[in-house]
């Protein structure tokens, strides 16, 4: 059975038992702006949560995970039915809520627990109806983020990154007593995990990436968990190759830019934090010679700084593994395609690469219109090069030990040389007996 239908015949069953079924939050919120949502909430008011649970059984096997929370599911179906809630704050973090479940406290007592008056709209699963506590549907039409309840919005710092998302997606103002009250939450007791998935929302959602970072700067907010982002503020870079300004707004425009090829690379959250974090090492090199400003080996030297910066809200090994790949190579693409450099260069860049597709795509969000297309059709072409030396026949392990080598603490060294070899297109027959004349020089 569809979501929706299963919606509609709990909310008509529920109706038989004199209760009502609304969709809320997001849902109600992305069909009033048009966007696709398949996630369905479903708030039901009026009944018992025992009535509750005995209506569920009759489609199927109720998954009551969140029991004490009033939140249940249906086995086999990604939809969550909740009953209304009071939450009161018992500490400061995004969990610490005493939680009363009250399934007749009413509709705008059941709404006030919502972040933002536009996520506080209710739809009712039969009729249609829409509910509008808050001046949600107002915001909506003016583009604009509000807190439900002044007083209770600042009980979770998770907020303040959920505002800056939305913010960031929707492309919505932040309302300015809502953005007050931003700036006095203390970010620190969040869990890292909560703060990536907010941060995700924002780099692969958004076509304005950029925006949750501003946001998170004009409310003071970078300071905690993005506190590098910060020092970029300011910090100056050569006006010549860098007119748009410091490297906190360079950043942010490859962000802009860089979300642009999402659809095309191999690694989209990887690449999006490489876009986020490659000038970092400018903040330990930035330095003025001669009236001209430098960062030497910000590429490298900023790796530790990278690090730092991505461990502190990420616990997945693969996009660093990435980062630390692709940072120091990050500006040799267009170095090479400068200097039309050979294709034994181009190749050696690419190899290098744990992604060498994204590294194009990451240099043109870096270049943007600096980038020429010359420029630009020699990269792709001499990836296309490179794809197709990489699909030829090669010298490997076994032919080496076939021809009567041992693996032994030369081995490796003297396969590097082989792969050398084919990195500059060497057919395998050549580079075979290349190879075993250098394994005997050695
Ligand atoms: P998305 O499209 O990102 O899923 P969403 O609004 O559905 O957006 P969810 O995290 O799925 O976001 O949360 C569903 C609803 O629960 C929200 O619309 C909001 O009403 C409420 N909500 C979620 N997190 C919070 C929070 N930290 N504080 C208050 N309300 C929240
Ligand atoms: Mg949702």
């Amino acid at each position: 059975m569809d979501k929706t239908v299963l919606s509609q015949r709990i909310a008509q069953r529920v109706k038989e038992e004199g209760g009502r079924v609304f969709y809320v939050g997001g849902f109600v919120r992305d069909f009033l702006l048009g966007v696709e949502n398949k996630d369905i909430d479903i708030e039901v008011h009026g009944i018992t949560p025992e009535k509750l649970k005995e209506i569920l059984e009759e489609f199927g096997e109720p998954l009551s995970f969140g029991k004490s929370f009033g939140v249940y599911s249906l086995r086999g179906y990604d939809i969550d039915i909740a009953m209304p809630r009071r939450e009161r704050a018992i500490g400061k973090g995004h969990r610490d809520f005493e939680i009363d479940v009250d399934p007749f406290i009413g509709l705008k007592e059941a709404a006030r627990r919502r972040d933002f008056t536009i996520n506080a709209l209710m739809k009712d699963v039969l009729s249609g109806e829409i509910v509008d506590s808050f001046g949600g549907l107002e915001d909506l039409k003016n583009k604009v983020l509000r807190c439900v309840d002044e007083k209770t919005f600042v009980e979770d710092p998770l907020r303040v990154l959920r505002a800056a998302q939305f913010a960031s997606r929707f492309r919505f103002s932040i309302e300015e007593r809502t953005r007050d009250l931003c700036k006095a939450i203390d970010l620190s007791t969040l869990h890292k995990s909560r703060v990536e998935e907010e941060l995700k929302k924002a780099l692969l959602k958004s076509d304005s990436p950029s925006v949750f970072f501003t946001s998170l700067l004009e409310m003071d907010q970078l300071k905690y968990w993005f506190r590098e982002l910060e020092d970029l503020v300011g910090l100056r870079q050569d006006p010549l190759y860098h007119p748009e300004g410091d490297v906190f707004v360079h950043t942010m425009e490859v962000l802009d830019r860089g979300c642009a090829y999402l659809h095309k690379v191999r690694e989209p959250y990887a690449f999006m934090l490489l876009c986020l974090s490659h000038d970092l090492g400018k903040i330990l090199t930035t330095e003025e010679i001669d009236g001209r400003i430098h960062s030497y080996g910000h590429e490298i030297k900023g790796l530790g700084l990278i690090r730092t910066f991505l461990n502190r809200f990420t616990e997945e090994k693969d996009p660093l593994k990435y980062v630390l790949n692709m940072t120091p190579l990050h500006m040799r693409p267009f170095s090479l395609a400068a200097a039309r450099s050979s294709v034994k260069s181009t190749n050696r860049v690419f190899d290098e690469a744990l992604q060498p597709e994204d590294l194009i795509y990451f240099s043109l969000a870096d270049k943007g219109d600096k980038a020429k297309k010359e420029e630009i059709d020699f990269l792709f072409r001499r990836y296309e090069i490179y794809r197709e030396y990489m699909e030829r026949d090669y010298v490997k392990g076994s032919d080496l030990i076939e021809a009567g080598l041992k693996p032994d603490e030369k081995f490796s060294q003297i396969l590097d040389y082989a792969h050398k070899l084919r990195l500059a297109g060497v057919n395998k027959d050549a580079a075979l007996k290349q190879t075993l004349a250098y394994a005997k020089k050695l």
